[in-house]
Parts: C-alpha cells; sequence; structure tokens
C-alpha cells in the first residue's frame, strides 16, 4: 500500500486558483453587506432569500457530523450524491488517459459520470452470487486505474458486499475506494465511516434521498479524509447546496425518531413483501435484501412488467442488465400498496398458466 493523494489529483486541479466568492473573502459579523450584488432590499418571499447561501454549509455539516459520528471537515454536500460522483471524477480522473472501475450489475451514474467527463470504466462484473470478484478486480487495475466504485448495499441487487473483500481492496489499492452507502440504513451492516480513520483511500457516499426520505431537496454527501474533501470543495460549484435545501435538511435532522419509525416500517415491509413473493410458486427467486428494494426473478419478467403498467403499477425492470436476467425491481411502498401489488402479480400468474 503506498498511498498518497497527491499522486491522484489532476495536474490543472493541483494548479487550480479556484473562484473566490464575496462570501468566501468576508466571513465575519457586519451590518451591512454591499458586496455580492444581492437585492439589497429583500426577495418576494422570506427577506434572507436575498441573500447567497452558505458556501459550505458549516450549521448542516455541523448537525450531520453529530449524528454520523463524524467532523463537518470531513463531508462534502452535494446537489444529490450524483454531484458527488461527478466531482470525484473530474477532480482525480485526467479524460483520455485515467480510468475507473465499477461492478455491474450496479448504479448507472458511476458510467454515465465516467462517460461524461470522457474518462475510460472498466467493468469487472460480480459474481453470480452478486459478490465482488476479487481475483478479477486485480487483474483489471492498471497505473492508470484512480478509483473503484463499490455499492453496499448494492443497487439494483440488494445485498451488502462482503466486509472482508471491500477490505482486501481498501488495503491494496493505491487509488480511491468508494463506498455508496445510499441504502445502508436499511442495512444490519454498520457503515464505513468507522473506518475513515484507518483507510487514507476510503470515500463514502451516502444520500438523504432514500432512507430520509428527501429525494426533492437533492442532497448527498462525501464523507472522507479532510485531504479529498479539501480537493473537492476546490471544485465544487461555490454555492451548490441552495438555503431551502440547507434549511430543510436542518429541519429534518431534528425528526431523527421520525426517520427512524419510517426505517423500522419499511424493513418490516420489505420482509413481509418478499415473504409473499417467495411464497407464489410462479416466483423463481427472491434475492436477500438490506436495501429499500427487492430484485425478484420471474419467469416472464416484461410480460408481469406490462400487466403491472397497464393496472398502474410502475416497478422497475432490470431483466436486460447484466446477472439479472428476468428481475424485476420493487421498491417497497406502503403496506396497502404491497398488498395491492402481491394481488396484481397474483392475478397474472394465474392467467399464465
Ligand atoms: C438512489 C441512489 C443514489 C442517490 O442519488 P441522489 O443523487 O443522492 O438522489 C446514489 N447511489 C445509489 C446506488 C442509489 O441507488
Amino acid at each position: 500500500m503506498n498511498f498518497d493523494i497527491n499522486n491522484l489529483i489532476r495536474d490543472n486541479i493541483k494548479k487550480l486558483k479556484p473562484y473566490s466568492s464575496a462570501r468566501d473573502e468576508f466571513k465575519g459579523e457586519a451590518r451591512v453587506f454591499l458586496d455580492a450584488n444581492e437585492n439589497s432590499l429583500g426577495s418576494p418571499l422570506t427577506r434572507w432569500y436575498n441573500r447567497y447561501p452558505d458556501p459550505l454549509q458549516w450549521d448542516l455539516k455541523k448537525k450531520i457530523a453529530g449524528i454520523k459520528a463524524t467532523q463537518p471537515e470531513n463531508i462534502l454536500l452535494g446537489n444529490g450524491s450524483d454531484e458527488c460522483i461527478d466531482l470525484l471524477i473530474r477532480a482525480f480522473c485526467e479524460p483520455q488517459l485515467d480510468n475507473i472501475i465499477i461492478c455491474p450489475p450496479t448504479y448507472g451514474m458511476y458510467e454515465v459520470y465516467a462517460n461524461i467527463n470522457n474518462v475510460a470504466y472498466k467493468a469487472v462484473p460480480l459474481t453470480p452470487a452478486f459478490q465482488l470478484d476479487l481475483e478479477a478486480l486485480e487483474g483489471a487495475v492498471d497505473a492508470a486505474t484512480k478509483m473503484i466504485f463499490l455499492c453496499s448495499p448494492n443497487n439494483p441487487t440488494g445485498n451488502s458486499l462482503y466486509r472482508e473483500d471491500v477490505e482486501m481492496i481498501l488495503n491494496n489499492f493505491d487509488g480511491l475506494v468508494v463506498v455508496d452507502e445510499a441504502y445502508i440504513n436499511f442495512s444490519r451492516q454498520r457503515s464505513y465511516i468507522k473506518d475513515l480513520a484507518e483507510y487514507p483511500n476510503l470515500v463514502i457516499l451516502q444520500t438523504f434521498s432514500k432512507a430520509w426520505g428527501l429525494a426533492a431537496l437533492r442532497l448527498g454527501m462525501t464523507i472522507a479524509s479532510t485531504e479529498i474533501i479539501s480537493v473537492l470543495n476546490k471544485i465544487k460549484p461555490p454555492y451548490n447546496i441552495n438555503q431551502s435545501t440547507q434549511e430543510l435538511a436542518m429541519k429534518a435532522l431534528d425528526n431523527l425518531d421520525g426517520v427512524n419509525t419510517m426505517i423500522q416500517e419499511l424493513v418490516t415491509e420489505r420482509e413481509n413483501l418478499a415473504k409473499a413473493f417467495s411464497e407464489l410458486s410462479f416466483v423463481e427467486k427472491v434475492y436477500p435484501s438490506d436495501a429499500n428494494f427487492i430484485l425478484v426473478k420471474v419467469p416472464d419478467a416484461n410480460g408481469l412488467y406490462n400487466f403491472l403498467v397497464e393496472k398502474g403499477i410502475i416497478v422497475r425492470n432490470r431483466s436486460s442488465v447484466l446477472l439479472c436476467v428476468g428481475c424485476l425491481r420493487i421498491t417497497i411502498g406502503t403496506e396497502a400498496e404491497n398488498r395491492e401489488l402481491v394481488e396484481q402479480v397474483k392475478t397474472f400468474a394465474a392467467s399464465t398458466v
């Protein structure tokens, strides 16, 4: 292991003089702010919306850090974790020279942002049990591999990756290991946040879009060493998290109990739905899930998908995805929604025999 962040940062980013906003140049308390060309009279909304928001979102990050057992300096907030993925690739991967590794079937945005940034990606498929193929990964890494994206619990398969495998990569790969924990709150696995002190190459992604129920706010986070976070802060758009998102997220963080109650309910519903599906003889397989969805294998995935669409129920058809042939990914709904879904699947099964 020979990790040095300076070997990873793109040259132009190392040399970059970041934009210095009015709020960067004056940070103290004052009575009169005439430095940012804001509308001094106010706004049609609440008065403070005329002012630019805190570019580094310190109040919000302090509150998040308290809940996540980390420090505000170890957090970068993004306009969804999708922005976090984009910033990572842009900071560390030289277009047309460097590459990233992804492990399909997995979240599609790693590949999309590699493509947008003209960065090559190597696909090292998961094993049929949806675990990492360590030998293939070792073979795929080359001198230009800057980043390996791991998703645990994985989308669309729902399972968590084996911790020993992730640790093996963290211990042996000199680039960044990005662990996407979008679904961690639905899992019994512990977050890798606790391992940050041990691994300078570890980067964790989390989001407010799933367990927190705030997909509309567009708020995601990167949690990593202060060295890595500083590089990302240098290149992020100055005001990437808007004021209303910052305020609403602060409010949401005061209701941790409510969120935990929803998580418990969704996990219970997930187990009920998995059981209901596994009791249908027509269902070939229900994959174990640590997330707020289940992956099920059926004989006629396209037929069932279209049947459900006709009934007004939309699931995700993953049957053309590698290792997911014949599979539908079903988000856990409310109890009533899940009951209706199972009834419709039963009707479909009866109509096809
Ligand atoms: C849903 C999801 C995200 C969340 O993206 P946001 O931009 O934060 O909404 C990130 N990673 C994975 C694997 C997901 O499934």
